[in-house]
């Protein structure tokens, strides 16, 4: 990727309208805004939602929106091709081509997959052609579903290794306190590193058709400021979305600044892409061990398991105050725990994950 390469995500109430049919608008101000960034050197992932909304619009003639999920899924196999097709206007109107890329969590679990995804986002900007991505909402198993496409694209960013991540949203950005609750909320310009205090902001926040709300998106910010990503929420009803995101002027959306220590693509692939399948207590002297020291997990560090894990699954590791203290690939499995080798989680597949 370019030295300067931005994911972009506009979510669902940003891509559609009131009536639930696509925002072609916003859809094209966002394709100027890319127009201009590839001019200037930027490489650009577009992630979308609104295919379940757009879906709706088509085929729900007024009915209120379905609630379950196989209705939803078989409603954004509806929205979907809308939505590309609104995509390939925008972007048609600049000059520019798109193409499409489906995910499903499991793209990001497998290590090979991972890549592979990779080597396509790739090719496709090599080509010229702006990769227009969106979770495969059709056939991805409820369970296993991203949920939210704040992570979705926080995700990519980390996949493609951009420089930057933009949240568009229907709000300014984060704010000090829900303004529906309290008017006097204000915009939070920079946020220089993550605190707990954060996540009392975000409240559970939700709008009426997206996924997301802000606590999703504090989720994704998160993910990429420790991939070494900055990352910016901010709205998508302004004239150059895009643009006057990554511009940093005051007043417009929130900026959260990258962690100065960026972990490797594949240290951020073990904590953040790959779903754990078990835990692991540890003593006080094995988390010393790990967080001050540098060292590997081993077996006498560990009071007890759980789950259903065997070797080279992620894990998570808990420290004696029952937090995460870290996340890791296993060399063991719970079959044969008391068995293998000393070594359960070798240094170089463990990532430290206190402050996140
Ligand atoms: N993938 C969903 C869609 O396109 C949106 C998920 C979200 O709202 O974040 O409809």
């Amino acid at each position: 990727m370019a030295t300067r390469s931005v994911v972009v995500k506009i979510g669902t109430t940003s891509v559609t309208d009131e009536s639930g049919g696509v925002a072609y608008g916003i859809l094209v101000n966002v394709a100027l805004d890319v127009a201009d960034l590839l001019e200037q050197g930027w490489s650009v992932v577009v992630v979308t939602s609104g295919a379940i909304t757009a879906g709706w619009f088509e085929v729900g003639r007024g009915r209120p929106r379905p609630t379950d999920g196989a209705t939803l899924q078989a409603v954004s196999a509806v929205g979907q091709p809308l939505l590309m097709h609104a995509w390939r206007n925008a972007f048609a109107e600049v000059g520019l081509d798109v193409g499409q890329v489906l995910l499903a969590p499991l793209d990001f679990s497998h290590r090979g997959q991972y890549l592979h995804a990779r080597g396509t986002l790739e090719a496709l900007a090599t080509l010229g052609v702006v990769a227009v991505v969106n979770e495969n909402d059709a056939v991805a198993d409820e369970e296993i579903r991203f949920g939210d496409n704040d992570r979705l694209a926080a995700l990519v960013a980390n996949l493609v290794a951009a420089s930057h991540l933009v949240l568009l949203t229907d709000t300014d950005g984060l704010l000090t306190a829900d303004p529906r609750l309290d008017p006097t909320a204000t915009l939070i310009e920079e946020v220089p590193a993550f605190d707990a205090d954060l996540d009392d902001v975000a409240g559970q926040s939700r709008s009426g058709v997206g996924s997301g709300g802000m606590a999703s998106k504090l989720a994704a910010a998160r993910m990429a400021t420790w991939s070494g990503i900055t990352t910016v929420i901010a709205p998508a009803r302004a004239h150059n979305p895009l643009r006057q995101a990554l511009s940093g002027s005051p007043g417009v959306g929130t900026t959260f600044r990258p962690r100065p220590e960026r972990l490797s693509a594949r240290k951020s692939w073990i904590a953040f892409a790959v779903a754990s399948h078990g835990r692991m207590r540890i003593n006080q002297g094995a988390m010393q061990a790990l967080e001050h020291h540098g060292r590997s997990l081993l077996r006498v560090g560990i009071e007890s398991i759980e789950g259903t894990f065997i070797e080279g699954d992620a894990v998570d590791i808990i420290g004696p105050d029952g937090q995460i203290v870290a996340k890791g690939l296993t060399r063991v499995g719970h079959e044969s725990f008391f068995e293998g080798d000393d070594v359960v989680v070798h240094r170089d597949d463990l990532v430290l994950l206190r402050g996140t």
